[in-house]
């Protein structure tokens, strides 16, 4: 378990599987969880540092990020809050786009992220707040220099999900699920070969993982200056795209699905 936030708040990140990152937000007490694929992982941690689970919070309803949620609600008696969605059963209060939810004096606004699947959400904590910085949970939707695969929205739709989330302050920390930070970057430099914040980043991540050190959070600014999929208003992304598909003047939902399809069979 690795902290990454001052105290007496904290966001703990929780390892899972095989390279997913659960979430633990804790105010010394009481703390929240996203996104809890594995119920044990969650306990350890809970049982550990002393916590009492008061809230579940779920970014979508693919297993390695629910599979948790029914042990660990009747365990701890916690409310698990996410989409309306059928997938999600457990669910005790749902939420929607643009609402505004205050979990242990840190208010989150719900941000409705369709296109990984169609129910997908994320929260995300402006400044000030008790964390310190803004930041976003946001699930298999964007990650560190990439983005989820489309399987059940449209490329349209995704576009317009990342576009919300690009919208963000740039010093939002941007906490998703997995650590596929380097092999999304492997094929960014592909994208673009002449991004010398990409190179930089490259190496970065090459001696972190290397090392076996987490390389998330990210931070938006990182993610604007390197990561492709929110790059489809860039020359040289756009020129990619082109070139990929042999057409000229696309538009952004068909650079975007240019490049989210490159990416499912780089
Ligand atoms: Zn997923």
């Amino acid at each position: 378990m690795n902290t990454v936030s001052t105290p007496p708040y904290s966001v703990s990140r929780l390892p899972a599987f095989n390279d997913n990152y659960l979430w633990l937000i804790d105010d010394g007490c009481r703390a929240i969880t996203v996104d809890p694929g594995d119920a044990k992982v969650v306990k350890n941690a809970l049982i550990e540092r002393d916590l009492q689970l008061d809230y579940i919070l779920t970014t979508h309803h693919h297993g390695d990020h629910t599979g948790g949620v029914s042990e660990l609600q009747a365990a701890f008696d916690a409310k698990v809050i996410g989409p309306d969605s059928p997938n999600i059963p457990q669910v005790t209060q749902a939420v929607c786009d643009e609402q505004m939810i205050e979990l242990m004096g840190i208010t989150f606004t719900v941000i409705a992220v369709p296109g990984h699947t169609l129910d997908h959400i994320a929260y995300f904590a402006a400044s000030p707040n008790p964390l310190g910085q803004p930041i976003l949970f946001c699930g298999d939707t964007l990650f560190a220099g990439g983005c989820g695969r489309v399987f059940e929205g449209s490329y349209a739709q995704m576009h317009h999900s990342l576009e919300k989330l690009k919208a963000l302050p740039q010093d939002t920390r941007i906490y998703c699920a997995h650590e596929y930070t380097q092999a999304n970057l492997n094929f960014a430099k592909v994208v673009e070969p002449d991004n010398l914040a990409l190179a930089q980043r490259v190496k970065t991540v090459s001696q972190q993982r290397a090392s076996n050190i987490p390389t998330i959070p990210s931070l938006l600014a990182d993610e604007l200056a390197t990561n492709p999929f929110l790059r489809y208003d860039k020359t040289a992304v756009i020129a990619a795209a082109s070139k990929r598909l042999n057409r000229k003047n696309l538009i952004g939902d068909e650079v975007f699905a240019a490049i989210r399809e490159w990416k499912d069979n780089f």
